[in-house]
């Protein structure tokens, strides 16, 4: 921003303004923006202008999870999902459209792969759900806003992000970084450190770059606790083993007493979810300051899985904790509206040219594994 002000021929200070403005304040109009004079802002609106994706639409849970689908300047969509919980507003955003890894349970796999995500994509889902949260505050009827500001501030605003929408966050390290950098900065939305979380299925070499680039809490998709078993599920284990990913979390701790590394664990019935694989995750995990969030598995057409039961669940969750491992069964969220983890499946512009792409083998695979299920399967 620095950078762009000095090419106008404006002060320094400028760039402050700006980003308080555009992120703080969520102002995109050049000429509210009251303290710039009048030849700054003709300067601006001659050289800039503020864009943002489209809302395609906007859809609430019977639980208060909202879920957004915003379509992009090229015609691709993808999914962004708030999730109200008590004082704490959790944005679930996404990095790429579709993935590019095969995660046998995830229906954003099942959809393929088309681009990254820029890192103002990837900003602008964090800048139009406070937008739309503020709006649906303030246009309320009284009685429920009133509601909403004593019973659930949260509802308001943003006040946590989890990458952890559609895509592989360490796979677009270099437009991640720069949009966690507004997340973070005090000039623009400021969250904390502690409440901006990068999820990843565990690409070794980038969360060494991610640690040594900038300072926010890790999630690692594990789900399983052995290489056997997690080759099949998490596919990019081949490639990273467990244990090599195990020291990668170390070093993301780095000794810190404060810190801990999350592990998400999908519990598939009959797959993963038995008291020796949870025994296994507990010598696994031995020394490591970690928390284990247990997440029911949210079904989707011919996943070929289904959710462990209630007991399989409770069983799992006892034997962890009895060990001394911090463990969290983590709710489902709006999954009335295909909004739950592992559901986000954007939507398809070039579905044809994506259709064909992605239903073709690619290089050096011969398994008979299904094509890309058209998307109105998914939604
Ligand atoms: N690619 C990153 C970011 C996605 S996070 C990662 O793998 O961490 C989305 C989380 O939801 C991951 O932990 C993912 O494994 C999990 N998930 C995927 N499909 C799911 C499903 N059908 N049910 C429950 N969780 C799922």
């Amino acid at each position: 921003m620095q950078s762009f002000v000095n090419g106008l021929g404006e002060k320094p200070y400028r760039a402050k303004q700006l980003l308080q403005w555009l992120y703080r304040h969520g102002v995109t109009d050049f000429d509210a923006m009251t303290d710039l004079s009048k030849a700054s802002r003709a300067k601006l609106k001659s050289a800039a202008c503020v864009d943002l994706p489209e809302i395609q639409f906007d859809r609430t849970a019977s639980d208060g999870t909202r879920k957004w689908l915003f379509r992009l300047a090229d015609g691709n969509s993808i999914e962004t999902v708030f999730i109200p919980e008590g004082a704490r507003g959790t944005l679930c955003v996404s990095s790429q459209v579709g993935c590019a890894l095969d995660c046998s349970f995830c229906a954003t796999a099942r959809q393929g792969f088309n681009r990254n995500l820029t890192s103002d994509e990837i900003i602008a889902q964090v800048w139009l759900a406070n937008s739309l949260l503020a709006d649906a505050a303030g246009s309320d009827d009284p009685k429920d806003s009133a509601d909403q500001t004593t019973a659930a501030p949260s509802r308001n605003r943003v006040t946590n992000v989890v990458m952890m929408g559609m895509g592989e966050p360490l796979l677009n390290l270099k437009a991640l970084i720069p949009a966690l950098d507004i997340m973070l900065d005090d000039l623009c939305f400021g969250l904390s450190k502690r409440k901006v979380t990068v999820s990843t299925s565990g690409v070794i070499p980038a969360m060494d770059k991610l640690y040594a680039e900038i300072d926010c809490s890790l999630a690692v998709s594990l789900h399983a606790p052995n290489d056997e078993l997690r080759n099949e599920l998490v596919p990019i284990n081949i490639k990273y083993p467990i244990a090599d990913l195990m020291a990668a979390c170390r070093r993301y701790i780095d000794g810190d007493r404060k810190k801990h590394v999350f592990f998400e664990y999908v519990l598939l019935a009959g797959v993963n979810d038995q008291p020796q694989h949870a025994r296994e995750l507990i010598a696994l995990l031995k020394d490591m300051p970690a928390k284990v969030n247990l997440i029911p598995f949210n079904p989707f057409p011919a996943s070929g899985y289904t959710r462990s039961d209630e007991v399989a669940i409770n069983r799992f969750w006892k034997i962890l904790t009895n060990a001394g491992v911090l463990t969290l069964r983590r709710a489902t969220r709006g999954d009335d509206i295909d909004a739950a983890c592992g559901q986000l499946a954007g939507d398809i512009e070039d579905r044809s040219r994506r259709h064909r792409k992605f239903s073709e083998p690619r290089f050096g695979e011969t398994t008979d594994r299904p094509a890309a299920i058209p998307i109105e399967f998914i939604r």
